[in-house]
């Protein structure tokens, strides 16, 4: 499959944080598909070597790399591997997040505050410190951050979550503007709901479900690979004139005019 030399990504290196499930993981595949190598990263190594053997089993050419985002270690170690392994980096997919608590902004206590916007925004910025200079060598690329449509319309009960998704709207506006000259473009997917281990609670509650459902012209939660695609054709020629924006991938949701 990612032998084929006429696709899109063919000779690409892409690393992907968090895509060991859901959106990451569809992510991951994709880029695959079209022809990149990929490298896959989370925290637990049982994940990394599950999802390592499961694409590489549908013929695409992966590694994995254990990386909490967290870890400044494992984000040096993250890209590193990638340059041994594969020569050097194109693209970041920045997607782990965490929301550790369900609560209204206000309600929010300082350190899970803090906990939130470290993984959501602080370690995206730090991903993309090593990424850039390895960007740069090889004349251009992309970052492709992954925010939520509770960016621009802040999900009442997850506050602080929301506010650090549309922290990473103008992160992504910030660092385009500082890459452009390298021809490094940089983007923001925010999608809707999606059906992954994330939403579990949301998706699998009927009730809860329901509601949500109502608020979305599409009349229906997404899928991981629908997110993917977007997440791809940002990092691919396609996109060459496209940098510093935020794309709404949400079903219809309200999201902006
Ligand atoms: P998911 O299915 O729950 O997958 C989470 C992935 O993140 C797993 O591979 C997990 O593997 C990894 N992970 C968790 N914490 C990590 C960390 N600190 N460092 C590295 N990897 C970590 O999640 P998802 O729904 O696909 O969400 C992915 C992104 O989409 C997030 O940024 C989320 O905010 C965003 N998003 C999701 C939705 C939705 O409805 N699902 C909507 C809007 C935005 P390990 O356990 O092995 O670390």
């Amino acid at each position: 499959m990612a032998t084929d030399g006429n696709k899109k990504l063919t000779g690409k290196v892409a690393v992907v944080t968090a895509s060991t499930e859901g959106i990451g993981l569809a992510a991951a595949r994709r880029l695959g598909e079209d022809g990149a190598h990929v490298v896959i990263s989370s925290r637990k190594k049982e994940n990394v070597d599950r999802a390592v053997t499961e694409l590489q089993a549908e013929g695409l050419s992966v590694m994995g790399v254990t990386c909490h985002v967290a870890k400044e270690e494992d984000r040096k170690n993250l890209f590193d591997k990638a340059v041994e392994k594969f020569g050097g980096v194109d693209i970041l997919v920045s997607n782990a997040a965490v929301n550790p608590v369900v609560g209204g902004v206000l309600d929010c206590p300082g350190e899970v505050w803090d906990k939130i916007f470290e993984v959501n925004v602080k370690n995206s910025l730090q991903l993309s410190q090593l990424a850039v200079p390895l960007i740069r060598q090889r004349k251009g690329g992309a970052i492709v951050y992954i925010s939520s449509i509770a960016a621009f319309q802040p999900a009442v009960l997850l506050g602080a979550y929301s506010v650090s998704k549309t922290a990473l709207l103008g992160l992504t506006k910030a660092v385009s503007q500082q890459v452009a000259c390298d021809n490094i473009r940089v983007n923001c997917v925010a999608p809707g709901f999606i059906k992954t281990k994330f939403s579990d609670l949301i998706v699998n509650t009927p009730e809860i479900r329901d509601k949500v459902v109502e608020a979305i012209p599409l009349n229906r939660v997404g899928k991981p690979e629908e997110i993917a695609g977007l997440v791809s054709f940002l990092c691919s020629d396609d996109a060459s004139y496209i940098t510093g924006e935020s794309f709404v991938a949400a079903g219809g949701m309200q999201s902006r005019l």
